[in-house]
Order: structure tokens, then C-alpha cells, then sequence
């Protein structure tokens, strides 16, 4: 039992072991059974041929012998001739290794070699007696000794007188013994043949499965991307044109797919490093591609998008309400939205369906406007600001201009007043335009600055001398510090004479008469520090954030009376960060307030 299950186990253990070799497997068994085949039904023909040989050689010998012993008088006249018929009987067949029996026409027994015929029953019955009866021989095999079997041939003689029978019978034993001797050698032949072609079969299969093992490995691992695996090359005949071919097909795909890769990285990078969001939606509206930009612009709500419905990873209505337009449109979609994040950009996207049939997807760009639509409305509030700036001494000007052509011209008490009024806002007017060039030229980035090591204490000096006249009309002390002396800034002077004017002009124009304005400059690391600090009426702090924008007035009323155009500290804050500097504001209302403009130091 035992020596059963390990055979089993074994058996399968060498299945599994010949698994990989499973087109060895299929030849073995193929050539296996039609080998059984063939050398079964040749052993099996052999066989029968050498036995129906043996078997007729068999019967010429019983035959020749039965002929052989035919008795010459017949019947035995007396006792005497049966005893010799005994005897004749039993010298013939003792060295033919036969046993020789006489009948007579009723089957009994005549004579027999092997002993006393009278102890022999009547053989009428032996179908071979029958048979020798009917066609004159008759053949049976029967009553051998256990795994052997005896032969009878009978004869029939003297048929014409008085018929009697010789039968003679010989074991078939040597035939047996010759027949299976033959098979077994025919059975050795056999599987020495099997060996044989079970080695051919392996000599020839093996390394045809061996290659096509590799190029399986091979191909499986250029399915999972990896090019590395070269297909095997000691293969012959087919096999090896077949690895050759897979071999030039491998190194063509590996650089095809290399290829694809660097373009994949370049588009990646290029994509990547674009400022406009660019995404890639499927028609099943899930995210194919989505670049940095994207990420940043339309806030995804997860990190990791790709291969996410746009739903999920998006939310906001009008970026899916403009993908649906762009998947049902075939123009391109433009819509502009306000982002949800803290900040409030303004986001301009453009969503255009993928050409094909049906379309692979639609395509969003997505980029940030904000800044262009602040310096849009900037510019709409200039132009509104300078035309209303324009208009009211425009207006003032027609307005007494009309009156005097209308014949105030000729009233020599008031004509006069009025053509100050026209000259006066004219002068506005003027410093108007002047202001608005210097913004202009300032704001465009092309006005030249020739920056040199200046020393600031003359350029302060001749600012004090310029202003003396004001400060004076307005009863205003106009002084500078004591520490100015060997300062020096790197900077334009015409740009630094500039600031310090707007400054100077402004701490003047509000500081009420009798106050103070003073300028001091410090140096500071690798700054001077310029402070215009005046005693005048002082900016709240809700206004001091503003009033560097361009026409930020805190009292347009007070500013327009005093002439003022609402562009100084807009030009001053441009030029000073020309420079390279900063400017601020300290101030509080009633309490003065004091300009501080920092600029590089030599
Ligand atoms: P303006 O021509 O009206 O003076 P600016 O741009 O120079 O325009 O100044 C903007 C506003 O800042 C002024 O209208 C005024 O309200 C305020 N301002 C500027 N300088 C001072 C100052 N030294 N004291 C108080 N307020 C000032």
C-alpha cells in the first residue's frame, strides 16, 4: 500500500516537475502512445505469426510420425501380432519424445506407447478422433500437466478394409517456452526503443522548449514594461530565426517605448512648468491629466486626481457647468469665474472638446486673470479719475471764458477777476498734466534713472531754498537736521529732488500756519533714512494705507483748494521703489505726521 502512494506521489511529483516542460509533456505522450501502439501490434502480429508456425511445423512432426507408425498388418491377426504391434509402437515413439497409441475402428485402444493399451478407455469420443473419422486427421490439445498442454493428432489408415487410427501426441511445452522467450525479447526490444525515442524526443524537444520558455519569460516581462530580458540566442533553426525576430522586435519596442517616454517627460515638464492650469477630462468625466497649475488654480479637493471623476476632485459648478458646454458644444467654451479659495482670484477657462469620433475628452485651460482684471479696473478708475480731474477746471475755465465773450469782458471791475480765474485753473490744469506725465513716464518702466553716489546735504539745501518763499507766506518754519553733513545716497538726483519736493510741498501745504516742518536724514546700515516730519494736521490711520494710490484724497475739498492734484505721494511711492528704497507714513490727526523715505547708502 505504502509503496503505492509514494509510486503516486512520485508520478505526480514528476508531472508537476515536467509542468514547465509542458510541450515535452504533449510529444512524450503523443509519441509515447503511438509507439505503444505500433509495438503492441507488431509484437502482437509476430506472435501469432511464430505461433502459427510452430503450430504447423507442431502438426507436420505428429504427422510424419502418426505415418511413420502406421502398422503394416492391420489388424494384428493374433496376440502375438498385437504384442509386436506393442512393441513397434513403443520403439518408435520413445526417442521422438511422442506418445503413439493404435486404434481400431471403434476407438479402443490397440496399442500405446506409454503402457498396457488395455488400461486405456475407448477414445470414440476424443474429438480428434471424430475429426480423423470424418476427414481422415483430426487435431485437438488438451490434458497437458498444469501450464503445459498435450497435442493430439490422429490418422485415419487402411480406410478401405478395415479402418484404424494412429494417434500421436507430444507436449507443446518447447513451443510455449520458444514463444515466450521470443515475446520477451520482442518486449525488451520495445522498450529499448522507448528509451531510445524518449531520448531523441527530449534531445530534440528540450531546447525548444527551453527557448520558448525564455521567449515567454521575455515577452511577459515586456509586458509589465521591462526591456531588459534579451531573448535567448543558442537556439537553432526556426526557434533561432524566431528568437532572432523577437530579439530585433524587443530592442525596436525598448526604444520606441524610451522614445515615448521622453516625449511623455517632456510634455510632463513642459505641461508642468506652464503657468495656465491645463486638465484632460475623459468622456466619463474622470480626470486623464492634470498639471501643477491646475492643482493651484482650481483648488482640487484631493491631492492625488488623476484617474478621479472631476466631480469628486473639483467643487465648484461653473468649471463642471463649462466642461459640460465644452462636451456638448463644438466650439470652445469661455467662461470666467471668481475662485472660492481666500484669496478671490479671478479665473479665466477656456474647455474645448478633444477632435475625434467620439471624442477622447475635453481639454481645460485654466488661468489666472486676477491681476489683469485689477489693473483693468485700475485703469478705468484712472480714466474716470483724470477726466473728472480735467473736467472741473475745464469747466471753470468755459464757464468765465463764456461770461466774458457773453460782455463781461468789457466790465472793468470784474473782467479782470475773471480772467485770474481762468489763468488760475489753468496753472491747475497744468500741474495736472505735468503730474499725469510723470505717472505716465514713471509707471511705464521706461524712464532712466542715473544712479550715483550723491551727496544728500545740497540737495536737501537747495529743496529748503525752493520752499523757503511758501514756508514763509504760510508763516511755516522750514528747517533742516543737524546730522547731514558727509551723507551720501546712490540714487538720481533729478528723482530724489522730486520726492523731496512732493514731500516738502505736502508737509506745507497741511500744516496749518505757525507750525514746523522739518527734514532729517540718518544713516542706517545700508540705508539713509529721510524723514519729512511736520506739525500739521495729521492723516487718520484709516487713510494712511491709501494715500499712495493715485487721486487718494483724504479731503478732496481742502486738496483741490490747496492745488493740490491727489498724484504726489503716488509718484513719490514709484520713484522711491525705482530707487530701491521704501517710504511710509507716521502720523496721527491733529498731531502731524512725518514721511520716512529709506534709500541706499554709498
Ligand atoms: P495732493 O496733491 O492732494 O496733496 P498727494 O498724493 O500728495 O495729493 O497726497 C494725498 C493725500 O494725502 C492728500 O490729499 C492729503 O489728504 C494727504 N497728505 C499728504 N501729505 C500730508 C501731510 N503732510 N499731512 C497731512 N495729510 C497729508
Amino acid at each position: 500500500m505504502y509503496a503505492h502512494i509514494s509510486w503516486f506521489a512520485n508520478t505526480l511529483l514528476a508531472l508537476k516537475l515536467m509542468l514547465p516542460h509542458r510541450l515535452l509533456l504533449r510529444f512524450l505522450l503523443v509519441f509515447g502512445v503511438l509507439y505503444a501502439l505500433v509495438a503492441a501490434v507488431s509484437i502482437a502480429l509476430i506472435m501469432r505469426w511464430e505461433r502459427d508456425r510452430l503450430a504447423a511445423d507442431f502438426r507436420q512432426s505428429l504427422r510424419e510420425i502418426a505415418a511413420a507408425a502406421v502398422p503394416a498388418d492391420w489388424p494384428p491377426r493374433d496376440e502375438a501380432a498385437a504384442a509386436d504391434l506393442q512393441a513397434s509402437v513403443t520403439r518408435l515413439a520413445a526417442p521422438l519424445r511422442a506418445r503413439l497409441t493404435i486404434l481400431d475402428q471403434s476407438g479402443a485402444v490397440i496399442a500405446d506407447s506409454d503402457g498396457d493399451p488395455s488400461h486405456v478407455p475407448n477414445q470414440s469420443r476424443q474429438s480428434e478422433l471424430l475429426a480423423a473419422a470424418r476427414q481422415g486427421e483430426g487435431i485437438a490439445t488438451r490434458d497437458g500437466q498444469p501450464g503445459d498442454e498435450l497435442v493430439w493428432f490422429a490418422t485415419k489408415f487402411n480406410a478401405a478394409v478395415r479402418p484404424g487410427y494412429v494417434r500421436a501426441s507430444r507436449t507443446w511445452a518447447p513451443q510455449r517456452q520458444s514463444l515466450g522467450s521470443l515475446r520477451n525479447r520482442l518486449l525488451a526490444l520495445a522498450a529499448a526503443g522507448a528509451l531510445v525515442l524518449i531520448a531523441a524526443t527530449c534531445v530534440l524537444v528540450v531546447p525548444l522548449t527551453r527557448a520558448a520558455g525564455a521567449l515567454a519569460a521575455s515577452a511577459r516581462a515586456m509586458t509589465r514594461g521591462d526591456f531588459s530580458r534579451s531573448a535567448p540566442s543558442e537556439s537553432v533553426g526556426e526557434v533561432a530565426d524566431l528568437a532572432r525576430s523577437f530579439e530585433q522586435a524587443r530592442l525596436e519596442l525598448a526604444a520606441q517605448v524610451e522614445r515615448l517616454r521622453a516625449n511623455s517627460d517632456r510634455l510632463t515638464s513642459v505641461l508642468g512648468a506652464m503657468s495656465e492650469g491645463v486638465v484632460a477630462i475623459d468622456p466619463r468625466r474622470r480626470i486623464l491629466f492634470a498639471n501643477g497649475a491646475a492643482r493651484a488654480l482650481l483648488e482640487f479637493a484631493t491631492s492625488e486626481v488623476i484617474g478621479r471623476p472631476l466631480l469628486e476632485a473639483v467643487r465648484h459648478r461653473e468649471i463642471h457647468e463649462t466642461v459640460e458646454q465644452a462636451f456638448a458644444a463644438e466650439e470652445p467654451c469661455f467662461r470666467e469665474i471668481e475662485g472660492q479659495g481666500t484669496t478671490r482670484r479671478v479665473i479665466a477657462m477656456h474647455a474645448r472638446r478633444l477632435p475625434g469620433a467620439p471624442s477622447p475628452g475635453v481639454l481645460l485651460v485654466a488661468h489666472d486673470v486676477t491681476e489683469l482684471r485689477r489693473l483693468e479696473k485700475l485703469r478705468q478708475e484712472f480714466v474716470a479719475n483724470v477726466s473728472h480731474e480735467l473736467k472741473t477746471p475745464l469747466t471753470v475755465i468755459k464757464a468765465f471764458a463764456e461770461t466774458l465773450l457773453d460782455g463781461a469782458i468789457d466790465d472793468r471791475e470784474h473782467n479782470r477777476a475773471f480772467v485770474l480765474q481762468i489763468s488760475e485753473q489753468a496753472e491747475r490744469l497744468h500741474q495736472l498734466i505735468l503730474d499725469l506725465l510723470s505717472v505716465a513716464r514713471i509707471e511705464s518702466g521706461n524712464e532712466r534713472f542715473d544712479l550715483q553716489p550723491l551727496p544728500l546735504e545740497p540737495i536737501v539745501r537747495s529743496c529748503l531754498q525752493r520752499y523757503a518763499p511758501t514756508a514763509e507766506a504760510k508763516r511755516v518754519a522750514l528747517t533742516a537736521g543737524a546730522s547731514l553733513a558727509g551723507l551720501q545716497i546712490y540714487a538720481d538726483e533729478e528723482a530724489v529732488r522730486e520726492i523731496l519736493d512732493n514731500l516738502v510741498d505736502n508737509a506745507i501745504k497741511y500744516t496749518p500756519d505757525g507750525g514746523q516742518v522739518e527734514i532729517r536724514c540718518q544713516a542706517e546700515a545700508a540705508l539713509v533714512r529721510i524723514e519729512v516730519a511736520d506739525t500739521g494736521i495729521g492723516i487718520h490711520s484709516d487713510h494712511q494705507g491709501r494715500i499712495f494710490e493715485r487721486f487718494y484724497r483724504v479731503d478732496k475739498a481742502r486738496s483741490r483748494e490747496l492745488g493740490g492734484t491727489g498724484l504726489g505721494l503716488s509718484i513719490v511711492k514709484h520713484l522711491v521703489s525705482a530707487l530701491g528704497g521704501t517710504v511710509a507714513v507716521v502720523s496721527q490727526p491733529g498731531g502731524g505726521s512725518t514721511f520716512v523715505v529709506r534709500l541706499p547708502r554709498v
